[in-house]
C-alpha cells in the first residue's frame, strides 16, 4: 500500500499475529484479515441479524450485514483521505458486529442479564471471541488468528475486569491508552452509518415522519439544500438525496477535523497515537448536531412502542431459551453440551449469541411449542 502516513498502522509497525504465519502472497496482512472475516460463518450470519427492526419485518431494512458493508464503505473512504491503512479499517469495520446476538440491542441486554452471575455478556468482547476462539476453520488453530491491530479495533469497549483477562489486547483499557487511528475511525464510521440508516429505515417503516425530522437541524439543513436544487422533488428520492448529503457532510467534517487534530498534535508516529487523546473526531458543531439527531432517534424511534414491543418479545425469547438450557443442558445440541463441560454458562451464551433472528425464533418454537399434526 502506497502513501501511508507515518502514524498509520504499517506492515513494519504491526504487532503481528498470536500464532506466527508465513507472510501472505500477493496481498497485505490486513487484506488477509479482511478475507478471513468475509469467509467466516459469523459474517454470513450477519445477513439474518438485525439492529432496530427484526429480520422478518421487511426486506428493505438494514441487516447487520448491510450495516457492516456501509460502515466499511464510509471507513475506507475516510481512511484514504487521511492516508491511514484502508485494509485495516476495512477488516475492523467488517468484523465489528460479529459478536452481536439476535434481535439487536434488546437481545444483547437480555443475554447480559442472563449471564450476570457468570461474568456478563458484552457484544464487543464477543466479537473478539468469535475471531479469536469460536470460528472453526483452520487446521492448526481456533479462531481466525487475526493481526493484533485488527483485534484491537474490534474490541471497542470492554470492562476493566474483562480487560485484565485478555492480555495485551486488553491492556489499553487498564492503562488508558488509545487504539490506532484506524480503530478510532472505524468506531466513528459506525456512528455515521447507523445514525443515517436509522433515519432512512425509520422513515420507511412509518414510525417517524419527515415532518418530525424537520425539527432536527442536520436533517432540515440538508433537506433545504435538496429543495433548493430540486424543487418539486418528492417521496423517497427526496429522502435519499437528503441522507446522502448528510453522510457526505459527516465524512468531510470527520476528515477535515481529524487532519486538524493530527496537525495540532504534531503527530509523528504510531506510538504517539496511543498516548495522545483521540484524534479522529468531528468538529464541535457536527458533534452537537449528531447528539441532537441521536436524541431524536432515541426518543422517537428506539422508544417507539412498536420497537419497544418487539424488543420485549426479543428479550423474552432470549431469556426463556437461556433459562431452559441452564436448567437442563441436555436440551443443548450435542456439540454445545460438550462445550458446556469446559466453558460452563459461556457455552450457552456462545450458542445463543451465534443465532440469527430467525434461528432463535425457530429454536424457541422447537423448545416450547407443541405443534399440531
Ligand atoms: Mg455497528
Amino acid at each position: 500500500m502506497n502513501n501511508l502516513a507515518p502514524y498509520a498502522v504499517l506492515p513494519t509497525n504491526s504487532r503481528g499475529r498470536r500464532i506466527v504465519e508465513a507472510a501472505p502472497n500477493g496481498r497485505s496482512e490486513f487484506q488477509r484479515d479482511r478475507d478471513r472475516i468475509i469467509h467466516s460463518s459469523a459474517f454470513r450470519r450477519l445477513e439474518y441479524k438485525t439492529q432496530v427492526f427484526v429480520n422478518h419485518e421487511g426486506d428493505l431494512f438494514r441487516t447487520r450485514l448491510t450495516h457492516s458493508l456501509e460502515v466499511a464503505q464510509i471507513g475506507r473512504s475516510i481512511a484514504r483521505n487521511l492516508q491511514l491503512n484502508e485494509d485495516l479499517v476495512e477488516a475492523i469495520t467488517l468484523a465489528h458486529d460479529l459478536g452481536h446476538t439476535p434481535f439487536g440491542h434488546a437481545g444483547q441486554d437480555a443475554l447480559d442479564e442472563c449471564m450476570k452471575e457468570y461474568g456478563g455478556f458484552e457484544h464487543n468482547l464477543q466479537s473478539l471471541r468469535v475471531v479469536d476462539v469460536l470460528e472453526e476453520r483452520y487446521a492448526t488453530f481456533d479462531g481466525l488468528n487475526l493481526c493484533f491491530e485488527t483485534r484491537e479495533g474490534i474490541l471497542k469497549h470492554v470492562t476493566k475486569a474483562n480487560a485484565r483477562k485478555l492480555g495485551e489486547v486488553g491492556a489499553r483499557f487498564i492503562v488508558s491508552k488509545r487504539p490506532s487511528l484506524e480503530a478510532q475511525l472505524a468506531n466513528l464510521a459506525d456512528e455515521v452509518a447507523y445514525n443515517n440508516h436509522d433515519v432512512d429505515d425509520g422513515l420507511r417503516s412509518g414510525l417517524i415522519t419527515q415532518a418530525q425530522l424537520e425539527d432536527v437541524e442536520i436533517f432540515s439543513r440538508h433537506l433545504a439544500q435538496v429543495e433548493k436544487q430540486h424543487p418539486g422533488l418528492a417521496g423517497r428520492r427526496k429522502i435519499y438525496e437528503t441522507i446522502r448529503r448528510m453522510i457526505n457532510t459527516l465524512a468531510i467534517d470527520l476528515t477535515t477535523q481529524s487532519i486538524q487534530n493530527i496537525n495540532d498534535a504534531h503527530l509523528k508516529d504510531l506510538s504517539d497515537v496511543h498516548s495522545l487523546p483521540p484524534l479522529i473526531g468531528f468538529s464541535d458543531k457536527i458533534k452537537r448536531e449528531q447528539q441532537t439527531l441521536k436524541k431524536f432517534l432515541r426518543e422517537n424511534l428506539y422508544r417507539h412502542y412498536h420497537v419497544v414491543r418487539m424488543s420485549s418479545k426479543a428479550q423474552h425469547t432470549i431469556k426463556r431459551l437461556f433459562n431452559a438450557f441452564a436448567a437442563d443442558i441436555k436440551l443443548l445440541p450435542q456439540k454445545h453440551q460438550l462445550k458446556f463441560q469446559q466453558e460452563k454458562y459461556q457455552a450457552i451464551a456462545d450458542y445463543i449469541a451465534g443465532m440469527t433472528d430467525r434461528y432463535a425464533i425457530k429454536e424457541y418454537q422447537r423448545l416450547f411449542a407443541i405443534e399440531e399434526e
